[in-house]
C-alpha cells in the first residue's frame, strides 16, 4: 500500500487529521475498489453556538480535543478526517460491515455522553451520525468515494432533520425525502406571491345547541408539483426557514379580511381560532403587527381566537404573557391547543391566562377504547372543569365520541364527524344557511 505524503491542503490544520482532500486522496491510493469501504459522518450539532457563547479559542481547543478521543476510539480500524468546524468522518477500509459501524457508533455516542472539561468549561456535545456503505445503496461508479462520502452526509443531515441520536444509513428514501424538503424550503419563499397558499375553514359548534359558534382557519399549500402539502410540514419548514413570521402575517392579514367581509352574518360571538407557532410568542415585531392589524378594526379583536400549542419553544412565561396581555385588551382570546399530547401540563395552565383548552383527538378518542380510557376523559374534563375554561373537544370522528363530549359537557365540539375545513366561500354560505 502506498503512503500519501500529505501536502498543505491535506491535513487540517486544527486537528492534523485528514481534510477532505487528504481524505479523498489517502482512500484513492490505499484502497483498490470501494467494496470495502464504510463512512461514518459525524455531526457536531450546534457548534455555531458553542463559538458564539465561548468563543473561538475554546472551541478550536474542544474540537482538538474531540479529535484525540475519537482517534482513541477508533485506533487503527478507520481513517478519520475533519470536513468542516463540525463535520468529522470515520472512513472504515478494513471491516465496513454495517454491524461493525453501528457499534463504533455507539461507542463513540456513549463516550460523549459525558461533558468535555475544556479550558475549565464544561461542554457538553450532541452528536448526529450518517452512515453509508457499498451495498447500501447504489453509488457513483467514476467517483465511488465521493459518492459515498456524501451519501454519508445526506444520512447525517436526514438524523439532523429528524433530532434523532440513532445512526442514519443512507437509502435513496432519505434522498427522495431531503430533496422534497430543499424544494419545499425553496419555494415556500415564493409560495404567498405565487398564490399556492389558502386557508379552509373548520366549524366549530356548541356540545348542547349543534350550532355554529366558530371555526379554525387551517393553512394549505397546493404546491405545482408536489400537490397539497400537509399544514404540519409547511410549518415546520417556516420554522426552520425562518419565514414563519412572514406566513404568519399572511395568515393573520386573511382571517381579519374573512371577518370584515363576512362580519354582518357571524353569529353572536363568533370566534375565529388561528394557529399560533410558539415561536412567534417572543416577537416584538409579530406582536406589533397583530396590534396594528386588529385595531384597524376594532370589533375584529372580538372574534378572534390564538391556538397555541405547548412547546419547547415556549419557555419564557414573563413574554408570552406580555404577548397574551397586549392582545387580550384588543379582545383577542387564547386557547391551549392539543391538550393532552406532549408538552401539555397543568402548571403552564396555571401560569398563563388561556381562556380556552382544545383537547386532543386523541384523548376524545378514547371515548371509544376501554372502560379505562372512558374513565381517563371523564377525569380529564372533570380537572379542567374547576379552572373556568371553555372546553372545546377536538377530532370528534363519530357518535359515541360525540355522546360522551356531551355527557361530559365539553361546551364546544370540532371534527371530520360534525364538518370538515372547507372553503372560505362554503363556511360563509354554511353560516348563512344557520342564520337565516
Ligand atoms: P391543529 O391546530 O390541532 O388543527 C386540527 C387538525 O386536525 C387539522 O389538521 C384538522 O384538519 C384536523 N382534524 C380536524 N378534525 C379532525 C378529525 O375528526 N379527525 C382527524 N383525524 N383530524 C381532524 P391540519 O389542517 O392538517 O393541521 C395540522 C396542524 O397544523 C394544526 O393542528 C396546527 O397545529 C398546524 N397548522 C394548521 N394551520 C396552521 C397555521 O396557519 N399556522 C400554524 N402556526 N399552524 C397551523
Ligand atoms: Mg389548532
Ligand atoms: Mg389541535
Amino acid at each position: 500500500m502506498s503512503r500519501v505524503i500529505p501536502t498543505d491542503n491535506s491535513l487540517d490544520n486544527l486537528t492534523q487529521l485528514f481534510s477532505r482532500r487528504g481524505l479523498i486522496d489517502h482512500l484513492r491510493t490505499s484502497i483498490k475498489r470501494p467494496d470495502n469501504l464504510g463512512i461514518i459522518y459525524i455531526n457536531v450539532v450546534g457548534f455555531r453556538h458553542i463559538n458564539h457563547i465561548y468563543g473561538h479559542d475554546l472551541a478550536d481547543d474542544l474540537l482538538k480535543l474531540f479529535a484525540r478521543i475519537l482517534k482513541g476510539l477508533v485506533r487503527q480500524k478507520g481513517v478519520l478526517a475533519r470536513l468542516a468546524a463540525d463535520e468529522f468522518i470515520i472512513a472504515i477500509t478494513q471491516v465496513a460491515d454495517l454491524h461493525y459501524m453501528s457499534t463504533l457508533v455507539e461507542r463513540i455516542d456513549n463516550a460523549f455522553r459525558q461533558p468535555l472539561l475544556c479550558q475549565g468549561e464544561s461542554i457538553a456535545l450532541q452528536l448526529r451520525f450518517g452512515m453509508s456503505a457499498n451495498g447500501a445503496a447504489p453509488f457513483c461508479d467514476d467517483c465511488p468515494i465521493e459518492s459515498l462520502l456524501s451519501q454519508a452526509s445526506l444520512a447525517a443531515q436526514y438524523a439532523r432533520s429528524q433530532d434523532s441520536s440513532e445512526a442514519v444509513l443512507f437509502n435513496l428514501e432519505i434522498e427522495r425525502q431531503l430533496s422534497r424538503h430543499s424544494r419545499l424550503r425553496h419555494d415556500l419563499q415564493m409560495a404567498i406571491s405565487k398564490q399556492q397558499l389558502y386557508l379552509l375553514y373548520q366549524p366549530i359548534i356548541k356540545t348542547q345547541t349543534g350550532d355554529i359558534c366558530g371555526a379554525e382557519a387551517l393553512l394549505r399549500w397546493q404546491h405545482p408539483t408536489y400537490g397539497l402539502v400537509p399544514a404540519e410540514e409547511t410549518i415546520a419548514i417556516a420554522e426552520s426557514s425562518g419565514l414563519i413570521e412572514h406566513l404568519s402575517k399572511w395568515v393573520l392579514a386573511n382571517c381579519l379580511s374573512w371577518l370584515r367581509d363576512n362580519e354582518s352574518d357571524l353569529p353572536f360571538g363568533f370566534r375565529l381560532g388561528i394557529n399560533l407557532s410558539a415561536k412567534l410568542l417572543e416577537s416584538a415585531n409579530y406582536l406589533a403587527f397583530c396590534i396594528e392589524q386588529i385595531s384597524a378594526v376594532p370589533t375584529l379583536g372580538y372574534a378572534l381566537e390564538f391556538e397555541i400549542t405547548e412547546s419547547k419553544n415556549f419557555d419564557n412565561d414573563t413574554r408570552v404573557n406580555d404577548f397574551m396581555n397586549a392582545l387580550h385588551a384588543l379582545g383577542v382570546v387564547f386557547s391551549l391547543d392539543d391538550f393532552g399530547t406532549g408538552y401539555a401540563s397543568f402548571e403552564r395552565m396555571q401560569s398563563l391566562d388561556f381562556d380556552a383548552v382544545k383537547l386532543d383527538r386523541s384523548i376524545v378518542h378514547m371515548a371509544d377504547q376501554s372502560s379505562a380510557g372512558k374513565h381517563m376523559i371523564t377525569a380529564i374534563v372533570a380537572l379542567l372543569k374547576p379552572l373556568g375554561m371553555t372546553i372545546v373537544a377536538e377530532g370528534i370522528e363519530g357518535n359515541t365520541q360525540m355522546d360522551t363530549i356531551r355527557r361530559l359537557k365539553c361546551h364546544e365540539a370540532q371534527g371530520f364527524w360534525l364538518y370538515k375545513p372547507m372553503l372560505a366561500g362554503e363556511f360563509h354560505a354554511l353560516i348563512c344557511q344557520q342564520t337565516s
